[in-house]
């Protein structure tokens, strides 16, 4: 499963070094990723993956406390 960012290269298969790949979040934090990725609101988010290269760490530390389901 590839990274849903436009141009990101990124391939969960190939377990690139140091990325974690995220799902997309529930609730209001998931039309605030949508929104961001310029992505509208019927596009099908729900098998998709972002990976950990488009977060900065505070991000993260919000992500983390938001997402149910992370992806090792
Ligand atoms: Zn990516």
């Amino acid at each position: 499963m590839a990274c849903a960012v436009n141009g990101c290269k990124n391939l969960k298969r190939f377990k690139p070094k140091g990325v974690t790949f995220y799902r997309f979040p529930t609730g209001s934090l998931l039309n605030e990723w949508l929104r961001v990725l310029d992505k509208g609101s019927k596009w099908q988010w729900t098998n998709k993956l972002i990976c950990s290269e488009h977060f900065s760490q505070n991000d993260l530390y919000t992500v983390a406390r938001h997402i149910i389901n992370y992806c090792y």
